[in-house]
């Protein structure tokens, strides 16, 4: 068949996990295509993820703290909501990051075909070419040659078959356009996304409910790192009902009525002016013919990788949300650097003893390597440290005094092997704990490690010498 661009290395898919792994190797020497259906690059995380969903909760943290200020004496009038510039101000945060990796890209000459990718075998793709600023195919094609590639295609909003075609009905996607502040909001799923997306839309103005099968929100972190993060956050709500499944959605001109069933299911049906569908995402392993390669994917649409990061098919390597979760971003740029150095020839492996964790909400809960409960689910004897914010001083001149700090440490090597943090900047903190635990820290590296004062980081310095006093038998 004909041949178009012949290259080294074939990079599909330019979200964090693609541009990384193109990036590192193109600076290891290697001709390297990256192949991207959208206009810009950065994928889900820049365009319609990480990115404008901090843009937005940045804003929605100063409005949140303003209006707390009266309370120490200064008054801001309530504010006044310009959506349109808002809009207009996430696009450039967008913008500026995407255009900036185009520069990247050109800069270390990776070439750029902009379409969409399917496998013909397992050294040809066929890329079915998208113009414009959307992803409207030319029906133009053309084929890649690689001797070597990484799958980076990434993941999709998971959708609800029962659930109608309707502008007011929106994912995370749909959600981040801000095209209006609805007065009454369902958000269907109660992960991180949802309560994101429901910080920001709560604080622009809407009364927002929240519906969650498992018996408590925000999955992952010990709850009672989410607990606080609850109280901080029941003003928001109308409803919160958990061990709850949607069962209906009708759509009607003056709303959307919602049926629920389940142990918090109010027994009628409630009118919505938006709903957010924020039940999770699923791998894109099916949609890119992966067979045709040879390369095995799972039922679910996860694409299976080694240590080095290859599929089933030596020369074809993946990474990112496409091989499994966590869904994250900083997990995928870590996985495309392995991926593109051992393409290159170099002994390395996916080795991360831990991959912290991190929902930016209001306040912000962190978490990082075993928590509390999967180390008494596993039986394993561990000691706690934790720091009350209300002793740290900085907290209480914030205004924050609600947080706290904890480090988990296994009482026989005496290692840290997690911690978590609820609180503002909790996120920011939280790299120290991962550090730490990579590094085989006991806590007396860390309590004897000197902390800025007065800081909030420095509740972890105190989590560590909370529990140094447990630990006498130390060297
Ligand atoms: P993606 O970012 O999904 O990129 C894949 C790219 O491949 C896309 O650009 C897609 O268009 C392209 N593609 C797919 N198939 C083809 C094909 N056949 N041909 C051509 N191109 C193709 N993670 C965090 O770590 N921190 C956060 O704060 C955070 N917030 C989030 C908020 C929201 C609302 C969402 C939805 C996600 C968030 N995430 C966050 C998750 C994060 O966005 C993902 O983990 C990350 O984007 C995954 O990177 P990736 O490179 O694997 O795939």
């Amino acid at each position: 068949g004909k041949v178009d661009i012949e290259t080294e290395m074939l990079v599909l898919g330019a979200g964090p996990g693609g541009y990384s792994a193109a990036f590192r190797s193109a600076d290891l020497g290697m001709k390297t295509v990256m192949v991207e259906r959208y206009a810009t690059l950065g994928g889900v995380c820049l365009n319609v993820g990480c990115i404008p969903s901090k843009a937005l909760l940045h804003v929605a943290a100063v409005m949140e703290e303003a209006s707390h200020f009266a309370d120490v004496g200064v008054a801001f009038a309530a504010p006044k909501v310009d959506l349109d510039r808002l809009r207009a101000h996430k696009e450039k945060v967008i913008s500026k990051l995407t255009t900036g990796l185009a520069g990247m890209a050109k800069a270390r000459k990776v070439e750029l075909v902009r379409g969409y990718g399917n496998f013909l075998d397992a050294n040809h793709l066929e890329v079915e070419m998208t113009g414009g600023a959307g992803q409207d195919r030319t029906g133009e094609k053309k084929v890649v040659k690689f001797q070597k590639c990484i799958i980076a295609a990434g993941s999709s909003v998971v959708k609800l078959p029962f659930i109608p075609e309707d502008p007011r009905i929106v994912d995370s996607t749909g959600a981040l356009e801000l095209r209006q502040i609805p007065k009454r909001m369902l958000v269907i799923g109660g992960g991180i996304i949802g309560l994101e997306m429901a910080t920001v839309y709560s604080t622009l103005g809407a009364r927002i409910d929240v519906v969650e099968m498992a018996d408590g929100l925000m999955a992952g972190p010990d709850r009672d790192l989410v607990k606080v993060w609850e109280k901080q956050n029941l003003h928001r709500f109308d409803k919160i009902m958990l061990k709850t499944r949607t069962v209906g959605v009708t759509v009607r001109p003056d709303g959307i009525l919602v049926k629920f069933e389940g142990e918090q299911a109010p027994a009628d049906e409630q009118k919505y002016d938006m709903v957010l569908v924020a039940v999770g995402r699923s791998p894109n392993g099916k949609k890119i013919s992966a067979e045709k390669a040879g390369v095995a994917v799972t039922d679910r649409g996860f694409i299976n990788v080694d240590k080095q990061q290859r599929t089933n098919v030596p020369h074809i390597f993946a990474i990112g949300d496409i091989v499994g979760q966590p869904m994250l971003a900083h997990k995928g740029v870590h996985e495309a650097h392995v991926a593109a150095e051992v393409a290159a020839g170099e002994k390395r492996y996916f080795d991360a003893s831990v991959i912290p964790g991190v929902a930016y909400t209001e306040p912000e809960v962190a978490w990082v390597g075993v928590t509390e409960a999967e180390a008494k689910a596993a039986g394993r004897k561990i000691g706690v440290g934790k720091f009350p914010w209300a002793a740290s001083g900085r907290a209480i001149a914030n205004g924050c005094d609600y947080g706290f700090t904890k480090l988990i440490f296994d009482e026989e090597t005496h290692r840290i092997i997690g911690g978590g943090i609820v609180g503002p900047n909790a996120g920011d903190m939280i790299g120290e704990i991962a550090l730490g635990i990579e590094m085989g820290a006991d806590p007396v590296d860390i309590a004897k490690t000197i902390h800025p004062h007065p800081t909030l980081g420095e509740s972890i310095g105190m989590a560590a010498e909370v529990f140094e006093g447990t630990c006498t038998d130390l060297p």
